[in-house]
């Protein structure tokens, strides 16, 4: 999706989103949660959409790299599988 072609339809209309909240907290609508403490405050990751507007798939990554070491540190790993 990244490389501007989408995986489901193989269009290359792709576009990205670079919208950023002014207040962060107030609405998950485009950051996810990472921690959350009644004491110490939340933390949360914003996210970029990545979105095909031929078929309307959407892909999503964090692209700040301090919050994806935070990711790493407090959310626990998906064991891979072979199935
Ligand atoms: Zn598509």
């Amino acid at each position: 999706m990244r490389n501007g072609r989408c995986p489901k339809c193989a269009s290359q209309r792709i576009h990205v989103s670079n919208v950023r909240l002014p207040l962060q907290g107030w609405t998950f609508f485009n950051v996810i949660p990472i921690t959350a403490s009644f004491w110490w405050g939340s933390s949360t990751a914003s996210v970029q959409h990545y979105i095909c507007v031929t078929c309307g798939y959407v892909e999503q990554y964090v692209t700040d790299a301090d919050k994806l070491l935070e990711i790493g540190a407090h959310w626990p790993q998906v064991t891979p599988s072979e199935t």
